[in-house]
């Protein structure tokens, strides 16, 4: 199976590195966009998807999280070491050319799963935080309205409920073959989707030493670096 599209890598490997940079928007601190997978790779994986609805019909697939009532595990599509060199690649040879340093963080795990958006599955999806420090987001197909991702500001536990600023607040709306790279704990929800089916690929890479820092400001009561309300509390930058 083909990971990338072949044009992508010849041009990886031939232009400087600061160049990629260039084909990711930057939308927040720590949220890129890029037009990056081809209709090839989109295509594998969404057979997959396929292959499993028609010899699981309609049986529930395991849960995913606590969310998606119908997102189905890349281990149930037998996927996870797609997934492995997928976060491997962007690990090696994008992250440390567009992540601030506090989002370069080794994963010890990583949680794959394919999101099924339509009038059979989800409808839309709540305001949340993810599990991880960083999430992946892949769109695997076209034919779709709404249903688009919108931001709110990253936060810690203690101001996950708080409201945004204006500059926090922005919407993605996901194309075939899209990556959407964001910090776990960029607030987000997803709009009602109006027609058609969407389905992405979403990748949660998570690290025990986000994990601790994120329970323990919960227990202390905290406000983290990282929080949209941090600066507004400690103006001189000290937390
Ligand atoms: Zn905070």
């Amino acid at each position: 199976m083909d990971i990338f599209d072949p044009d992508y890598l010849v041009a990886l490997f031939k232009r400087p590195f600061a160049n990629n940079r260039n084909q990711f928007s930057e939308l927040a601190d720590g949220v890129y966009y890029a037009q990056m997978f081809t209709d090839h790779f989109c295509e594998q994986v969404l057979g997959r998807v396929r292959h499993f609805e028609t010899k699981c019909g309609t049986d529930e697939p395991e849960t995913a999280n606590s969310m998606h009532w119908n997102a189905i595990t890349t281990k149930q599509l037998g996927i996870d070491p797609l997934v492995h060199s997928l976060v491997a690649f962007f690990d090696s040879e994008i992250s440390p050319y567009i992540l601030p340093e506090r989002l370069q963080l080794q994963a010890d795990s990583l949680h794959g799963y394919v999101v099924r958006y339509g009038p059979s599955w989800d409808q839309d999806l709540g305001f949340h935080v993810d599990d991880s420090f960083l999430t992946l987001n892949i769109c695997l197909n076209d034919g779709f309205t709404g249903s688009e991702l919108v931001f709110s500001g990253e936060r810690c536990p203690i101001h996950i409920d708080t409201g945004s600023f204006a500059e926090e607040q922005f919407c993605i709306e996901h194309k075939k073959g899209s990556l959407v790279v964001h910090p776990g704990k960029n607030r987000h929800h997803v709009n009602q989707i109006t027609s058609g089916e969407r389905y992405n690929l979403i990748i949660w890479c998570q690290s025990y030493i986000e994990r601790d820092s994120w329970f323990g400001a919960l227990e202390t009561r905290e406000c983290m670096d990282f929080c949209g309300m941090h600066s507004l509390l400690w103006p001189g930058g000290i937390g």
